[in-house]
């Protein structure tokens, strides 16, 4: 079992609806240290990879993708939600669904942060349905760079995300997979990787 497995079997909660709550130590209060800790790891899983830039999407995935450009020394780049449909051409949008609120947002990056130079590792804390990754991964390709690969903190293995997105050719890395989680019990079952 690996750091992040072991923090999530000691503080994580589950709640009913298939949501697994880690604000006491990932996405409302947070622990740096742990953060640290992921950033390195997406950065020796990447190590081969000539990745200039880290995106993610507002606002748990920002603490995360920081740790991860620190460690790789990149920028770090956020999608931002809007509401406004009226975007002018200065930026790439997508549409995203959030899981948790069941709400769509418009996901918005300026034109200026990203190129067909940049080689673009796409991080965020959840996978779940894939929505929020497969806006970014459209936002990368509408700019002409290339995703180089996706690190998820947390994939929940039992949701379609990390099937769609692993079956269209990206190299997905996600520090832990839950397979199982229940919430009557609070069992949490992780796939052996
Ligand atoms: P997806 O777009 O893959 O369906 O969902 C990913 C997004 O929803 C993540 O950015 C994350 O913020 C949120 N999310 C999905 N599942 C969970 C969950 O079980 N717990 C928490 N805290 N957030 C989740």
């Amino acid at each position: 079992m690996n750091f992040l497995e072991e923090r999530i079997l000691k503080d994580g909660v589950v709640k009913p609806g298939n949501v697994l709550k880690v604000d006491s130590f990932l996405n409302h209060q947070m622990d740096v240290d742990l953060l640290d800790e992921i950033g390195r790891e997406f950065h020796r899983r990447f190590a081969d990879c000539p990745i200039n830039k880290i995106l993610t999407i507002e606002a748990s995935g920002i603490a995360i993708a920081y740790a991860a450009a620190r460690a790789f020394g990149v920028p770090l780049l956020f999608a931002k939600k809007s509401k406004s449909i009226n975007i002018d051409g200065e930026m790439y949008t997508a549409e995203v669904e959030s899981f948790t609120h069941k709400n769509k947002n418009q996901i918005i990056v300026s034109k200026r942060f990203l190129t067909p130079a940049d080689h673009v590792l796409i991080v965020d804390d959840f996978l779940a349905n894939g929505c929020a990754l497969m806006g970014l991964i459209s936002i990368v390709q509408a700019a002409g760079a290339t995703v180089e690969g996706l690190g998820i903190a947390i994939e929940k293995g039992f949701q379609n995300g990390g099937r769609i997105i692993r079956n269209l050719g990206y190299r997905l890395e996600s520090l832990a997979i839950v397979d199982a989680m229940d919430d009557a019990t609070g069992a949490i079952t992780f796939r052996a990787q």
